[in-house]
């Protein structure tokens, strides 16, 4: 069957006894893919699952197969700025998704039938709590970040109490931080840059956060316990309701399950520039969905890549400078990829990321290692993880993004042909190796992340 664009289905499923399951995803692609995942893999265990998205996000969406039966996409108006351009005023997009979508919500969960059993929503969509409170209905917070993030967050205060939020205003920035449960020793530096500017607003936000958390009914983490066992060990017994780690949250490696496409952007097919490259010899680079890096870097990184001499496919959305005529006939410029696929690529024996976490576990469960490049918010502890905590990577910078601070073309080149060839790399590659079997082993049946679906559901039934 041709892919097609999903309809809209709204009609109740008679006589079912399987929980009903309301998912409200961010409206954000590194949002929307994980929780749309998730949404598959509990509807192939049976749940009834009703997903809201705006009427952009499901136009972008679209499925090679039938829906299953019992999984339904229903729609709020426009209410928010679109995705396609969301990130030219981020501040306004946050402010829109906090005030403007809850009342659209609550009208759409009146007509939805059998009755709802849990609201399962992202965790950055706050009024989610005060709209189910108001119902009456349970909430499980999907924590889109990885556990360790999460633990950094429940550790707020403190944080606050020693000074080492925010890090803006911290003496010493690559100053160990070594007291929060479950995280190794991490530099100040890479702590997650929510604690960023230290307005008391921002801080009183982060606290707001964690009080969502006690009285949410369980929280689901997009992680598997063999990828952060000290993280998810420590939230285990720490955190007052049932976690559940039920990543990765992939499009792969389950083919079984029913895959859903929710790219906003028209994705360019790269496999037959792949299937021309050398196995192994590429490398792949994007900077996610959201942020955009400022010229001086983009023409640094550019040179760069070109330096090193490896071959390379780089998504650039909006590219600041003339990347296609920079590159050589090595590099391919794309403006959005199918990521998924150009990871599992033979060709591809490289990830150059700015570490969003849905692209560090996609790196992760495709077994390549990585060059990390964090942006801002919780990219740069991913990166500490990548290359610090599991060694399967390389830093080409750390910290959040400081447009004085560029990183020099030389260094880039280098580092790029560490990850690529050499003893380093193939210890990198056989470590990635290990956790990526230990991530496909998690999502089996009996493996760890499917027990913790199993028994999330088992908490709805009973
Ligand atoms: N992505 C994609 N094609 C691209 C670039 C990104 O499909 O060309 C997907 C990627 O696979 C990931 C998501 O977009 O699932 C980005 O999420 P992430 O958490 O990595 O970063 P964000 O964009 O939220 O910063």
């Amino acid at each position: 069957m041709a892919e097609q664009k999903i309809p809209v289905v709204q009609e109740p499923d008679p006589g079912h006894a399987e929980p009903m399951i309301v998912a409200i995803p961010y409206p954000g692609q590194g949002h929307i893919n994980p929780m749309m995942r998730l949404c598959m893999r509990l509807a192939s265990k049976g749940a009834l699952i009703r997903i809201v998205v705006t009427e952009e996000w499901l136009s972008f969406m679209t499925s090679a197969q039938e829906p299953p039966p019992n999984v339904r996409l229903l729609s709020i108006p426009n209410v928010i700025p679109s995705e396609l351009s969301r990130a030219a005023d981020w501040v306004g997009f946050v402010q829109a998704v906090n005030s403007t979508m809850e009342e659209p919500v609550d009208r759409l969960i009146d007509s939805i039938e059998p009755m709802v059993s849990v609201i399962v929503a992202d965790v950055y969509m706050p009024w989610v709590a005060d709209m189910a409170k108001r119902r009456g209905i349970p909430v499980t917070w999907l924590f889109p970040m990885a556990a360790t993030v999460f633990s950094v967050f429940y550790h707020c205060e403190v944080l606050l109490s020693k000074g080492h939020f925010p890090a803006n205003s911290s003496a010493n920035k690559e100053e160990y931080v070594d007291y929060i449960p479950g995280v190794s020793p991490t530099r100040i530096l890479e702590l997650p840059n929510l604690f960023k500017g230290g307005e008391s607003r921002e801080i009183a936000e982060s606290l707001k956060f964690f009080h969502q958390i006690q009285n949410a009914k369980s929280i689901l983490f997009n992680s598997f316990y063999e990828l952060e066992p000290s993280a998810i060990d420590a939230l285990s017994s720490l955190v007052p309701r049932p976690i559940f780690p039920v990543g990765p949250l992939i499009p792969f490696p389950a083919p079984k399950d029913h895959e859903l496409k929710t790219n906003a952007r028209p994705e360019l097919d790269c496999s037959s520039w792949l299937d021309s490259q050398p196995h192994g010899s590429t490398l792949y680079v994007s900077l996610g969905s959201v942020m955009l890096v400022p010229a001086k870097q983009m023409e640094e990184l550019a040179h760069g890549l070109i330096e090193s001499v490896t071959r390379f496919i780089w998504v650039a959305r909006e590219p600041s400078i003339n990347l296609r005529d920079m590159c050589t006939d090595r590099g391919l410029v794309v403006p959005w990829c199918s990521q998924s696929k150009v990871l599992r690529h033979p060709s591809v024996g490289g990830f150059l990321t700015h570490c969003g976490w849905n692209s560090t576990v996609e790196g992760v469960l495709t077994g390549v290692p990585m060059l990390t490049f964090p942006i801002y918010f919780d990219q740069q502890t991913n990166s500490k993880l990548i290359v610090d905590d599991w060694k399967v990577g390389l830093r080409v910078r750390s910290g959040p993004m400081d447009e004085m601070e560029v990183v020099d073309r030389r260094e880039i080149a280098n580092v790029v042909r560490r990850l690529m060839e050499g003893e380093e790399s193939k210890e990198m590659r056989r470590r990635i190796e290990e956790l990526r079997e230990a991530g496909e082993k998690a999502l089996e049946k009996g493996g760890s992340s499917d027990a913790n679906m199993n028994d999330f559901l088992k908490s709805l039934r009973s």
